[in-house]
């Protein structure tokens, strides 16, 4: 693949420019370096006209065979990983060598999805009748994926979706559209034309698709205010949804943890991608027997951690991915100062036009302060003192988010008890960040609507069918 500074978007399996473009922003700098496609209501028209042509022969294709195609997706990604690292890191801001991660894991899931099959549920088998649902797909898919990990959260709707036998049409966020449509390029070749149909455009496009007739069903990643948007739009025709929305997810510490084992794993179970993760961390409740020592050992990492251009040398954490959420993130970091919180700034940030925030470790905020009570998605961090179990369980449930959360202790099953009781879909124990291919993935109250991968993730690409034989 040429990863020259031409993007276009892929319609029914060809290259489409557009009557106009929108910028695309280098948020290491502020400059616009380069622009895509946007795409118009009739080029919307033509990919879904496409998509649901196609869905009529990909919907018969044998799941074998559409699974060798994933494949030789995964394998195309793979191949390009390293020379679309340096676009990823331009457009979204992280360090090469994570952007790089990023597109080898998305190439890996391929390979991983390609292995799954649905089930098929035998309810009765006599010389009377055979009763078996099996799964069917469900049709065009709408797609629809934020800026902060745009490969990964992508290739998460397009495996699972195409396996099944739906087609679809994606967009990326116009903050990262340039990647995206790159991997429509790459594999413009693999699948028939119009069952994966790429497009790009502004901020009048994602409303034009939830909003369009064409479409079966919408998986959505992004915030829980437009995911309330979304489902407003697919309630007219009642289309089958997914909802992937936002988190304030809590880590608990308990006062028995060895602090230098655990402070780098918090760290960057907070601060990684510049914390602009659903599941990063976002409130820290610790033991008030180990709070002065990890907020000591997380300071003094902040302190040593480079933030700056991803294309550098050294860079650990890059800047903020876009205006809008940059100023948004220093809205909090204002508000926390008029409120004369206690502020613990990590290393020097780069002058000029990027979007830096300097990483910040709030030092135990009142629980009713902004910083603890929305979802910050940049690298402030508010830690919070306890030094009653049941009273800080309440304290991580009392959010309307339900993503993720982790518990850190030496004792496992008191973690695991505790992890029981937090109303989140994903927990983990003395780890962080860990997603899976095979494992479900969904967030419990307003974080989400339903779930992406593992076989569930599946399956709500796909519709139950019960077929009833009688025999003789
Ligand atoms: P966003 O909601 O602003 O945008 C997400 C996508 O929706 C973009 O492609 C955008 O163009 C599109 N969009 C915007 N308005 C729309 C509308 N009215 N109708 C249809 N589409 C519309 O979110 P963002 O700022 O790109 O992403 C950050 C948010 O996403 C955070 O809240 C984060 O927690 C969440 N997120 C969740 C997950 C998850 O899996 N649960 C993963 C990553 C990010």
């Amino acid at each position: 693949m040429n990863l020259n500074d031409n993007y276009e978007m892929t319609i029914d399996g060809k290259g489409v420019t557009a009557p106009s473009m929108i910028d695309v922003v280098n948020p290491a700098n502020g400059d616009v370096f380069s622009q895509a496609p946007d795409c118009t209501k009739e080029q919307l028209d033509a990919a879904v006209e496409s998509s649901r042509k196609a869905f009529k022969t990909w919907r018969k294709v044998p799941i074998e065979e559409r699974a060798a195609l994933l494949k030789k997706a995964g394998d195309a990604l793979l191949a390009q990983a390293s020379d679309m690292a340096r676009l990823f890191t331009r457009e979204q801001g992280r360090p090469v060598e994570a952007a790089e991660q990023e597109i080898m894991g998305a190439g890996q899931w391929l390979h991983a999805v390609a292995q799954m099959r649905p089930p098929v549920h035998v309810s009765e088998d006599s010389d009377a009748q055979h009763i078996e649902t099996r799964y069917v797909p469900l049709g065009v898919i709408c797609a629809i994926a934020p800026w902060n990990f745009p490969v990964n959260l992508a290739v998460w709707k397009i495996a699972p979706a195409l396996l099944a036998g739906n087609t679809m049409v994606l967009k990326p966020s116009p903050f990262t559209p340039l990647c995206t449509l790159k991997m429509g390029e790459l594999f413009r070749d693999i699948f028939p034309p119009g069952v994966l149909n790429i497009i790009s455009g502004g901020d009048s496009l994602g409303p034009l698709m939830t909003a369009h007739e064409g479409f079966d069903k919408i998986s959505f990643t992004g915030s829980t205010a437009t995911g309330k948007s979304v489902m407003e739009s697919a309630s007219k025709d009642l289309k089958r949804l997914t909802l992937e929305l936002g988190g304030n997810d809590a880590a608990i510490v308990l006062p028995d943890v060895d602090v230098n084992e655990v402070a780098q794993k918090i760290f960057f179970g907070a601060f990684f991608n510049t914390a602009q993760i659903c599941v990063a961390t976002k409130r820290l409740y610790v033991h008030e027997d180990v709070y002065d020592q990890l907020r000591d050992s997380l300071a003094a990492i902040a302190k040593g951690v480079k933030v700056g251009d991803g294309t550098e040398q050294g860079t650990v954490l890059g800047p903020i991915q876009n205006k809008r959420q940059y100023d948004r993130v220093m809205n909090l970091l204002d508000d926390a100062k008029a409120n004369d919180l206690q502020l613990i700034e990590g290393a020097d940030i780069p002058e000029g036009g990027g979007y830096f925030v300097p990483v910040t470790i709030v030092d135990n905020p009142p629980e009713d302060s902004r910083v603890v009570q929305e979802e910050a998605f940049g690298p402030i961090l508010p830690m919070l003192k306890f030094d009653d179990i049941d009273d800080v369980i309440e304290r991580a449930n009392d959010t309307d988010y339900g993503l993720a959360g982790a518990v850190w202790s030496k004792d496992t099953d008191k973690a695991v008890e505790i992890a029981h009781q937090l109303e989140t879909g994903t927990v983990w124990i003395n780890q962080n960040l860990n997603l899976r291919p095979d494992t479900t993935f969904g967030g419990h109250k307003q974080s989400g609507f339903g779930s992406e991968n593992g076989m569930e993730g599946l399956l709500e690409f796909m519709a139950p069918q019960s077929v009833y034989v009688a025999k003789a």
